[in-house]
Formats: structure tokens, sequence, C-alpha cells
């Protein structure tokens, strides 16, 4: 039977926008501007807003307004003004006057957070598998890997501070491999390291070839990704710089000397706020900085990860361009191949100041 709505119970249900808007959306700050809830409008840079005088909401991007009826019947796909008055009061948790006694079925609330819950990522623990790989970077047939690695910018302390390793077959540190590269040499291993290396549940390989490449980095087929060095997020840091590539986090370690996570490409972005969302607040990094590629999906990934924290509430940064025009952290590092730099500051970045330092540059050839 459908719960009559009474005058009293439409003005009460009315003023649940508050409710609404947290429950649904996951709006709890009504005195800063959120993001549009419609669903048509890629709002990145929030521009909706509760008004108290009505309880509605207007978003300035798209110039949709909504009262609580409306904005649950968007959410729900509802039509009928009964039916959203008590999609309202369920969400609400108010029960219509109306409605007399306790027939009414109640529909259960459905929390949508801002953003959702992070998939579980990565497979069995591959440390061991991993722990060999290292060794086998050293074996003389294997010089092919090191050789990479050094072209790369990196040396053996970096091998060795980062994990990485080096596989004929990365089927054979995990399974999950489907890897066809007929002209690879080898491929290193870039294990996914928890905060003490003692686990690596994911790992990806860069093909080593001196031929045509049909692919550079191959990852394990049906395992999710988790972020490299993921455990970033919540371990208390002052500062954390993320790249977008693997090789950049480590190039931008060891430049900086801070702590720096990668998504392992763009489309981790989403991950990396919703790790972030539901990691407590004192463990997040208290700084972020964000340090995309200069191109512009690299731009426009780092305008949306900007959003993300700021609705999230955590201070960031973003990187402006790299000193002498390289794309990415590793052409940075690239291009001090040779030069002796010692803790020399290179520049601060603007208004929140984040100076850089360059370690010594150790060439390891
Ligand atoms: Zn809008």
């Amino acid at each position: 039977m459908a719960a009559l709505v009474s005058e009293r119970d439409r003005e009460v249900l009315r003023g649940m926008m508050p409710e609404l808007l947290s429950v649904l959306y996951g709006v709890s700050d009504l005195g800063r501007s959120f993001r549009c809830p419609s669903p048509d409008h890629d709002d990145s840079d929030p521009s909706a807003h509760y008004y108290a005088r009505d309880c509605s909401v207007h978003c300035f991007g798209c110039g949709r307004t909504w009262d609580a009826f409306d904005l649950v019947g968007m959410h729900d796909g509802i039509d009928g003004f009964h039916e959203k008055a008590e999609a309202v009061a369920a969400y609400a948790g108010y029960r219509l006057e109306g409605s007399g006694g306790d027939s009414a079925p109640r529909r259960k609330p459905k929390p949508r957070p801002l953003f959702e819950f992070p998939k579980a990522a990565g497979a069995e623990d591959i440390s061991d598998a991993c722990v060999e790989a290292f060794g086998a970077l050293y074996e003389p047939e294997n010089e092919v890997g090191r050789r990479f690695l050094r072209w790369r910018g990196l040396d053996d302390a970096d091998a060795a501070r980062f994990g990485l390793g080096f596989a004929r077959d990365p089927k054979a540190i995990m399974p999950q491999f489907r890897v066809y590269e007929p002209e690879a040499l080898g491929y290193i291993v870039i294990p996914f390291w928890n905060r003490g290396f003692t686990e690596a549940r994911y790992c990806m390989a860069r093909t080593i070839s001196r031929g045509a490449l049909r692919n550079k980095e191959w990852r394990p087929k049906g395992v999710a990704s988790p972020l490299y060095n993921e455990w970033m997020l919540s371990d208390a840091l002052p500062v954390v710089y993320v790249t977008e590539g693997l090789i950049d986090a480590m190039a931008l370690a060891k430049v900086t000397g801070k702590h720096v996570m990668a998504l392992g490409g763009i489309g981790n972005a989403k991950r990396f706020a919703q790790v972030l969302y539901h990691t407590t607040a004192r463990l997040r990094p208290s700084k972020v900085m964000v340090c995309m590629d200069e191109d512009a999906e690299g731009r426009k990934a780092a305008a949306k990860m900007a959003s993300d924290l700021k609705e999230i509430g955590v201070r960031h940064v973003v990187l402006p361009p790299y000193p002498g025009g390289a794309k990415d952290a590793d052409e940075w590092l690239c291009s001090m191949r040779g030069d002796a730099w010692d803790y020399e500051e290179i520049r601060q970045f603007g208004g929140d100041t984040c100076p850089l330092y360059v370690t010594r540059w150790r060439d390891g050839r």
C-alpha cells in the first residue's frame, strides 16, 4: 500500500536535503561547493551549492536546480511524487506520518560514497619469485637487464633500493602473465613491494629489446592493478609524490630523495582517489605532489586529481613543468646523466613551497 504524504511530511522531507547530499553524494560540508549531482555534467571543478533558505541545490555549471524530491528522483530514476517522497523518507530514516503503523516495507538506504571503495587488487604473494628475479639481474648472461636500467638512469644501488629484477619469462614470476614479445631479450620485473619489502602481490614487466616492440609494458591478465607504492597513502607521510609511470616514480625518488608512488597509468587516477578517500584522515599524506607527464593527457589527469584531492581535503601541489623541458621525471633524470649534483636546490614551487633537491648523480657505468 502506498504511503500517504501529508503536508507536514512534505515540508519535513524538503528539509532533508543535507541528509540526502551526505548519504547519496558524500557531501558533508555544505558551506563549500561540491560536484554537480547531475550524471550528465562532468563537473571537474565543483560548481554546485546548497541553499539553506529553500533547501535546494543549484549548479552554476549546468544551471540546474533541485529540491529533495528532484534529487532523489534523478538519483534513483523515479518519476512519481509519492515514490520520490518515500525514497527521501527512506534515505533520511524518516517515517511518513500518513503511512500509519509499520506495515509499509521500508526501502533500504543505499549510501553511495563520493568515491567507491577500491577494488581488491593484486593476487597471491610473489615475493620469493621477486627475490629470485633480483638475483637474476646480476647473473652475467642477464647483463642486458642492468644495461637497460642504466640507460633509464637507474644504477645497481637503485635496483636494490626499489627491489627490481630480471626475468626471461614474466610467467615465472606471476602465472597470470600472458606475454608474447618475440623480440624480447628479457624483462625488467618491477614488483609492487609493500613498505617493508616482505610482500609483493603484483608486478609489471618491461620489455628489453633491440628490435620492434609490440608492448613495452606487460601486466598480469585478469588481476586488478594496485597503485605502485600504494602503502604510501596510509603511512602518515609528510609529502608523497605521485607520477604516472613506475620508472618515473623511481627516477623522481632518486632525484628528490622523497617518497614517490605511481599510478601505473592514468586510468588508475580513480583508484588513487578511492584509496585516499577510504583511508583514515590521520594516516593520509599531509601533502601530495601531483607529477603527471607533460602532455595533454597528463595535464588532464593532473587537473582531475587536484579536484579529487580538494574534495577529499588533502593539501596538494600540481608540479609545474620539469626543468629543461623534460616530458617526465625519467627524462629529467636522464638529462642529468654525467653531471654531479649535490643537494642543489633547483626550484621552488610557487605559493605552496616545496623545494626539490637533486642528490649526487652516481653513474653506474
Ligand atoms: Zn551541473
